[in-house]
């Protein structure tokens, strides 16, 4: 018997023992319903985990001008932009989204991944050191890995913790902190204001990757730098096109200093095709309704508050917030995924996320609500997740439910 893979067969039966394993489902949007509603394995499914959270993906005019775009420009972008994949229409798009970001440049990047990677290994170098939220993104993780800098963490959102190592280590070479702005799987925010002054403090540049912020927060959807008045002073703003965009791809805005220098630096712009003309057609037209269809921004905002209530009011303890990633803290992943799997035989998609996405006893249902969310339909969600938590509780996994979930409040 050829076993040349018995080490991966070993490792995959560890995988399965911790309940860490992950498979594909194809999935139909459903466009009517603006992609609130899919369809899996051909069952319909109220979609509370979409990262659409403006309701973009499916709307009409988005996929009408990339449907334009491609007519006008082709199917491919045939090249790296170094190379003969530069159109117009990637000038065009960058001059939009520095007056948006009111930045002087802006540098499109082919997805949030590469923008992350490509942008922190080029700015960053051996010698600097870079000090890192430790629940930031894996592609902020991956960056700081390939810039061969100093890394260290500073524990989640303490900025007590980040001042003492920024103390500790005031006499190492160039110095940068980096953070999500709201964080991907807590949706919690980060204290920018207060990171820009401990920067200025201690010299250090300062990256934000704005991935769930935009679309989502400040008066045309800039995001949380600028609800926060503090963009300009953010060395790097990151944020992409895959998100509230509900389109693909990402930019950085910056001096035009970094920006030049990293049009000729960034690895993975340089050695990677230009993104389709379709999808820079269709992120131009989002970028347009993502600033004057203030309605989205403000209906996922009062959805997210109004769904935190509406599981609290049934006992389920989330955390204050306005922004729309809501995790529902359960620890073990056996029991998260039957979560998961029990919210989807009643008709609601929520996907159990894991480790090593999150540390190891944080796995959680990550709610994610969107703009095109009516209230009925996340009180139809919230009766169904209290409905499977009576049943759990009667269920052989009842020992692993934390005491702090699901239990009805008193009064
Ligand atoms: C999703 C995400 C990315 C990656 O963006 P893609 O465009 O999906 O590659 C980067 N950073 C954060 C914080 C994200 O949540």
């Amino acid at each position: 018997m050829d076993n040349r893979y018995s080490w991966l067969e070993e490792e995959w039966r560890q995988m399965e023992q911790e309940a860490t394993t992950r498979s594909l489902q194809a999935v139909e949007p459903s466009f009517e319903a603006q992609g609130t509603w899919i369809f899996v394995e051909g069952r319909r499914l109220l979609n509370l985990s979409s990262n659409n959270y403006l309701g973009l993906a499916h709307d009409r005019r988005i996929v009408d001008a990339g449907a334009s775009a491609a007519h006008r420009w082709g199917a491919g972008g045939t090249a790296s932009r170094l190379v003969n994949g530069n159109y117009a229409l990637y000038e065009e798009l960058e001059k939009k989204l520095a007056v948006w970001k009111q930045r002087e440049s802006a540098l499109v990047f082919a997805n949030g991944y590469q923008a992350n990677t490509g942008v922190i290994s080029a700015l960053v170098g051996r010698g600097d050191i870079v000090f890192s939220d430790r629940w930031n993104h894996a592609s902020i993780v991956d960056g700081i890995i390939l810039s061969r800098a100093k890394h260290v963490r500073y524990r989640h959102n303490d900025l007590g913790h980040l001042e003492e190592l920024l103390s500790r280590h005031r006499h190492a070479g160039r110095k940068w902190i980096i953070t999500d702005s709201i964080f991907s799987m807590d949706g919690d925010k980060a204290h920018i204001a207060e990171l820009v002054g401990l920067k200025e403090r201690f010299g250090a540049m300062l990256i934000v990757d704005e991935a769930h912020g935009g679309g989502v927060r400040a008066d045309e959807g800039q995001g949380l730098c600028h609800e926060m008045g503090v963009a300009k002073k953010v060395d790097v703003l990151i944020g992409t096109f895959s998100k509230a965009f509900g389109v693909y791809g990402a930019y950085a805005c910056a001096d035009q200093v970094v920006i030049r220098y990293l049009t000729s630096k960034a690895r993975s712009l340089i050695y990677s095709t230009a993104l389709p003309p379709a999808i820079i057609g269709s992120v131009l037209e989002a970028l347009s309704l993502v600033q004057t269809e203030t309605w989205r921004r403000d209906t996922v905002k009062k959805n997210a508050v109004l769904f935190r209530q509406m599981l609290r009011s049934r006992g389920f303890l989330v955390g204050d917030g306005d922004t729309p990633i809501i995790p529902l803290m359960l620890g073990a992943n056996e029991l998260t995924l039957q979560y998961s799997k029990l919210l989807s035989e009643r008709g609601i998609s929520a996907v159990a996320i894991r480790p090593p996405t999150v540390p190891a006893g944080r796995a959680r249902i990550r709610f994610t609500v969107m703009a095109t969310h009516t209230l009925a339909e996340l009180e139809w969600a919230a009766d169904q997740l209290a409905a499977i938590h009576g049943e759990l509780m009667q269920s052989d996994l009842a020992s692993f439910v934390p005491s702090c979930i699901g239990q009805p409040k008193e009064g």
